[in-house]
């Protein structure tokens, strides 16, 4: 189980990203706006930070730059999620700092076993299961 942050503005991504999660075993905190995302991730670190690039206030560039000069969160993996797929783009993101790079819409197969990648053995989760399969 690991802790994870995701700083998504859009509800539908967010709500399948968090799904998922949970699904998977693990505690999902969720922000909506960079600057609360910086507040939860500096506060309480986390395990995993997923950032959407998108954002309304900052972008996750700005994110990204603010969070690496915080001692406390330097060593949290952050992953990049963002709709702009295009050549070059999972490049640029890994260039400027980020740990990975996830490309909208988010695929729930592959999604679920990237996310261990970044993750340390004991923190990792399940495959996916139903929370009303029980005993299964
Ligand atoms: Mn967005």
């Amino acid at each position: 189980m690991a802790r994870i942050l995701v700083i998504e503005d859009n509800p539908a991504n967010l709500e399948l990203m968090t799904y998922l999660l949970v699904a998977s075993g693990h505690a999902v905190e969720a922000a909506t706006t960079g600057e609360s995302g910086i507040e939860l991730a500096v506060q309480a670190p986390p395990d995993l930070i997923l950032l959407d690039i998108q954002l309304p206030d900052i972008s996750g560039f700005g994110v990204l730059a603010l969070l690496r000069n915080e001692a406390r969160v330097a060593r949290v993996p952050i992953v990049a999620v963002t709709a702009n797929a295009m050549v070059g783009d999972r490049d640029q993101a890994l260039a400027v700092g980020f740990d990975g790079y996830f490309s909208k819409p988010i695929e729930p197969t592959s999604f679920v076993p990237a996310i261990a990648g970044f993750l340390a053995p004991e923190q990792q989760g399940h495959a996916p299961r139903s929370p009303w399969a029980d005993g299964a």
